[in-house]
């Protein structure tokens, strides 16, 4: 066994030989990868260097910080949350640290960080007009109950409220479910591609156990976990490709700046971008997340939640965080 402090020295000292500043990435080698507990590593600063970012490393936080003139990144060893420009992103495999270095799994840089650090445009002419709003729940299937409160309800009050100012912001908005109803969850992202839906969004709020309902507030954005790759909620469906797969990179974007755009203007707490197999997101086939917009069980949360101020504050967080995503997708004028 290595010890934090040993650990925290060898790449301490690792880091200082190879923090010269930023490289040109055409000169920096490839990083180089390790193999061990069944999986692939890449060497996390070395990937950094390579990409012409500085990296550096904080021996009492354990942490490796990434930086550049557009961008800062946090790593650290052992976990699986890294904190990109301000927002936590949950990855799918947690930093190692061996031989005095960082690694980092390969598909979390292809699936999680590099999509957010370097966006594929679309083709020019290629434009996000028609969004799809997806009231969670709905009918037979109340969601969470807090007493006289249903998240049904209130997640079709989000939604309204969200048509109207994506509507206002130039957007065709089209929901799943305008009353109390319960359109079933796989046909929800069928009906949006059958309508052509350039984006899908599922509103929902969320409950923590009653050990935990005065401590756990905050909001959660979810994108459909990669192939194979582990979830940070584990409901929902196996590991195997599913045809929300095809557009990994476009549903963490999106989730990325949708959290962002909320974090920002809300001041809620941040529980990150996180991945799981939801049905709404297995069945998406466009860009697609789900957004846990605060917690029903905290005792002041709720009371937002259940304020239309507020509810019209989301919508507007909501609406800048899609006009976000489209400035960082769509091919420049
Ligand atoms: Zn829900």
């Amino acid at each position: 066994m290595i010890t934090a402090q040993a650990r925290s020295l060898a790449l301490g000292l690792l880091l200082l030989a190879a923090v010269p500043g930023t490289l040109d990435s055409s000169t920096a080698s490839r990083p180089s990868r390790i193999y061990f507990l069944g999986s692939d590593y890449v060497n996390l600063q070395e990937w950094a260097r390579s990409h012409g970012f500085q990296a550096r490393w904080t021996v009492w936080k354990e942490q490796v910080k990434i930086t550049s003139a557009y961008s800062t990144l946090l790593f650290d060893i052992d976990s699986r949350r890294a904190v990109v420009n301000g927002v936590s992103v949950w990855l799918s495999t947690a930093i190692a640290f061996r031989n005095g270095a960082a690694y980092i799994s390969p598909r979390d840089l292809t699936t999680a960080i590099n999509p957010v650090l370097f966006p594929v445009r679309e083709p020019a002419g290629k434009t996000i007009k028609t969004i799809c709003l997806d009231p969670g729940h709905g009918g037979k299937d109340p969601g969470n109950r807090e007493g006289k409160h249903q998240e049904k309800r209130y997640a079709l009050l989000l939604a309204e409220e969200t048509k109207a100012a994506l509507t206002k912001a130039g957007f065709k908005v089209i929901m799943t479910r305008t009353g109390d109803t319960y359109p079933e969850l796989e046909e929800r992202p069928q009906w949006a591609k059958k309508r052509g839906a350039d984006l899908f969004l599922s509103l929902h709020f969320n409950s923590a156990d009653s050990s935990a309902a005065k401590s756990v507030q905050g909001i959660e954005t979810y994108c459909m976990t990669p192939a194979r790759a582990s979830s940070t909620n584990t409901r929902g469906g196996t590991d195997d490709a599913a045809p929300g797969n095809r557009l990994d990179s476009k549903n963490m974007l999106l989730a990325y700046h949708l959290q962002r755009s909320m974090l920002g203007k809300l001041g809620a707490e941040d529980r990150g971008v996180r991945r799981a197999r939801f049905a709404v997101l297995r069945y998406a086939e466009m860009p697609a997340v789900l957004v846990e917009a605060g917690f029903m069980t905290h005792p002041t949360e709720s009371q937002k939640i259940y304020s239309s101020s507020y509810r019209r504050q989301l919508a507007q967080a909501i609406t800048a965080g899609i006009l976000a995503y489209k400035q960082a997708i769509e091919a420049k004028p």
